[in-house]
């Protein structure tokens, strides 16, 4: 039995998990599995689908791509996983990134309430699925029908990497996924505790002041910008960057860290969202920062190809305090993106 990346027990809100990736077998990759990865196509948790609109970056309007999903479960949710999608055009003037909640209880619509044995790709029937993306695909090739896309774009992409030749020929198999590769390397997100001291404690330290009427960890590197001179400003520039890398150099591989309640290490002191940044939750509760993607992310994704590449200094990824339920849906959660300031490329 394959265990789940992440563990079930209950957070320990002061301890950061670190995720690393490792190529795995895509059998553990499948929904079923509820794992944590990286590219591919997403392993939807809930089969009931967002609707590709949702999927469209808001700056170029043409479908985000899966960036990775963490299976997150806590108190009030059996099954939890958050994915992030984001766009990958190299023209896209405003570059979208997209984070989804999806939670189930044990007893569901969809999964076993104990945990299944590896399964074979394709033994169960799932929702269709758009032949590039992986996305939900309301649309199909209107001649075999058996090809489905999540809308035209994919569609045409497909149809001008092969889809012309084999539509309607006998023999294709209606699962067989497409070829026009515009999908990230796939990888195991395998998750770790932090195995730090001194990190622990000042993790501990700004847990605490959450409770205080200025959360420390949002609004310090703010106030003191406002208040310091440009002389000053530059040594906390510095201060917050040694620390960024003082911490990753205990794991200089992580490629995200976890950790619901406490707060994001930020890689400058620019563009740190304040307490207004980050909208609540429609149901009315405040967001909590749950997990950070780190830059050493995307030394796998082979993005440096492109023109103009995908870039970030941090994602860091704020969700409902409350895990708010919506059944089958899939909620929208704050994503908020944080680049290496100028000085530090
Ligand atoms: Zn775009
Ligand atoms: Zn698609
Ligand atoms: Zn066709
Ligand atoms: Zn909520």
């Amino acid at each position: 039995m394959a265990a789940p990346s992440l563990a079930m027990a209950p957070h320990d809100e002061a301890s950061v998990e670190l995720a690393f990736v490792e190529p795995a077998a895509p059998a553990r990759l499948l929904s079923s599995q509820f794992p944590s990865k990286v590219g591919g196509r997403p392993a939807w948790l809930s089969l009931q689908l967002p609707d590709p609109e949702r999927l469209l970056c808001g700056g170029c309007t043409r479908p985000m791509v899966f960036l990775l999903q963490v299976y997150a479960p806590r108190d009030r949710a059996f099954h939890r996983a958050l994915l992030i999608f984001c766009c990958a055009v190299p023209a896209c003037p405003r570059r979208r990134f997209a984070a989804f909640r999806s939670q189930l209880g044990r007893i569901n619509d969809f999964y076993e309430p104990e945990p299944e044995p590896e399964a074979l790709p394709g033994t169960r029937p799932g929702p269709r699925l758009c032949r590039v993306c992986g996305a939900s695909a309301p649309k199909s090739c209107s001649r075999c029908r058996w090809a489905h896309y999540c809308g035209k774009e994919h569609q045409s992409l497909d149809w001008k990497a092969g889809h012309r030749e084999a539509c309607g020929r006998p023999g294709e198999a209606a699962g067989s996924l497409s070829s026009p590769n515009i999908l990230f390397p796939e990888f195991e997100l395998v998750m770790e505790l932090e195995d730090s001291e001194d990190q622990k404690l000042e993790n501990l330290k700004c847990v605490e002041s959450k409770s205080a009427a200025e959360s420390d960890c949002v609004t310090e590197a703010i106030d003191e910008q406002e208040l310091e001179a440009m002389a000053k400003h530059e040594s906390e520039e510095d201060r917050i960057f040694a620390k960024f890398k003082r911490r990753i150099a205990l794991a200089p591989d992580q490629v995200l860290r976890y950790c619901r309640g406490g707060c994001p290490l930020w890689v400058s002191g620019e563009n740190i969202p304040s307490k207004t940044d980050i909208p609540n939750c429609p149901c009315g509760a405040k967001r909590e920062f749950e997990f950070q993607v780190m830059p050493q992310l995307l030394n796998y994704l082979k993005v440096d190809c492109l023109e103009e590449s995908l870039d970030w200094g941090t994602l860091s990824v704020y969700t409902c305090e409350q895990s708010c339920d919506h059944g089958n849906e899939y909620s929208t959660e704050f994503l908020w993106k944080q680049d290496f300031s100028a000085e530090q490329y």
